[in-house]
């Protein structure tokens, strides 16, 4: 795991709010003074800085009043300011920084919102201008290497700042390689060289992840991002569609997707929330994505049934098998194109048919229109292929020298 950066800036804010608890109100701390430059300017008046974090429980205007700005000029401020910030949202602890003539008129205000923008109040001529500047972030690529030893978001989000995207975004970019949930194991490494966005050397934020490498159970996976996507060494885009059918040869829709129609059996006006697809018995049912089994067994007039849940939400559903295929039991990975099991007519069928359902957190979708969307991106080609390779080479000479370091 990278180093984890000390935050010395951290223990001095204790210091200082330890100070600032002992110290009576309508104090000034840290008030610099900048001499200017001598000569003419030496009538010039002096500016004062204050620079002190928001207290608890207090609004802008009392943090203003606090430090001698008059009320009057305090409220035209947080009228002013309105506009571009919610003053309700004035945080504690946030850093602030006053400039004062030395004769007391306010010069400029500034808040750090967050770790990107911060509200600055400048002094014009007879008024005061209030905005939100973005602050401008610098960006390095950083190369963060770990091992899992009890889960991924152990080994990732535990040892990072905001590590949960990290965690998101690598499940997002292998999750038609590998089911996190289920296949990932002790001693599997993860490498990830990933933009990071900080501020005056503090960081802010992690970008994109331009390049990654999982070794899973011996296998090794790598994927860089090029236009948006992300692609094995090869050129091959890593985002897989869904099979196009659950099953193998060119299937016949006999039944589609309908909140209403009439029951075949029971003779009453039933929704219809599947696709049927009309089959031999014996034909075989394949998983249309990777996924987990989270049922299969024998389940009414469903019959023999086996549910996958995929990524993103997704489940599939394979309703009236003759038979559940070997190895397909709850809580075990299954493979897009894994065989489920074989097209029946138990429970309650009419004939052999495979009744096919899809849904997305839980609520039931038209299966046919969801297999077709969700294409892979075209494989790298033609000049594109040379673009490619000179923008992996880095990262892959990267990889290899912390592989062999290892
Ligand atoms: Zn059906």
């Amino acid at each position: 795991m990278k180093v984890l950066k000390c935050r010395p800036g951290f223990l001095w804010c204790l210091v200082f709010a330890l100070v600032l608890a002992a110290i009576p109100r309508n104090r000034e701390l840290t008030t610099e003074s900048f001499p200017l430059p001598t000569s003419p300017a030496d009538q010039l008046p002096r500016t004062e800085v204050v620079e002190d974090t928001i207290q608890r429980n207090t609004t802008l205007v009392a943090t203003l009043v606090d430090y001698k700005i008059p009320v009057a000029v305090a409220n035209e401020l947080a009228d002013l300011i309105k506009p571009v910030f919610d003053v309700r949202k004035l945080r504690s602890g946030n850093p602030f920084r006053l400039e004062k003539e030395i004769d007391g008129t306010l010069k400029a205000f500034e808040y750090k919102i967050d770790d990107e923008s911060v509200l600055k109040v400048e002094k014009e001529a007879d008024s005061y201008a209030a905005k939100v500047d973005k602050l401008d972030l610098q960006m390095h690529e950083a190369t963060l290497t770990t091992e899992i030893r009890t889960s991924l978001w152990e080994a990732l989000a535990a040892n990072q700042p905001k590590g949960e995207y990290l965690v998101t975004e690598l499940v997002n970019m292998y999750q038609w390689e590998v089911d996190f949930s289920t296949e990932i194991q002790p001693g599997d490494q993860i490498r990830l060289i990933v933009e990071e966005f900080s501020h005056d050397g503090k960081f802010v934020k992690w970008g994109k992840i331009r390049g990654a490498e999982l070794v899973n159970e011996g296998h090794l996976y790598r994927a860089f991002l090029f236009r948006d996507s992300y692609y094995d060494e090869k050129g091959v885009a890593l985002k897989r569609a869904m099979l196009a059918s659950p099953l193998k040869f060119n299937p016949r829709i006999s039944s589609g997707f309908t909140s209403r129609r009439m029951h075949p059996i029971l003779g009453t006006a039933r929704p219809h929330l599947a696709t049927d697809y009309a089959a031999p018995t014996g034909a075989p049912v394949v998983a249309v994505a990777n996924g987990t089994v989270t049922f299969a067994g024998w389940n009414a007039g469903y019959g023999n049934l086996v549910q996958i849940k995929h990524a993103n939400g997704l489940t599939s559903g394979y309703a009236h098998l003759s038979h559940i295929g070997a190895g397909v039991h709850a809580g075990r990975g299954i493979k897009q194109g894994d065989l489920v099991g074989l097209v029946g007519q138990t429970g309650l069928a009419t004939g052999p048919h495979l009744h096919f359902m899809m849904a997305s957190k839980g609520t039931p979708i038209n299966p046919v229109p969801t297999l077709k969307k969700g294409e892979p991106a075209p494989p790298i080609q033609g000049s594109a292929k040379a673009e490619f390779a000179k923008q992996i080479a880095p990262m892959q000479l990267e990889l290899e020298a912390a592989l062999a370091s290892n």
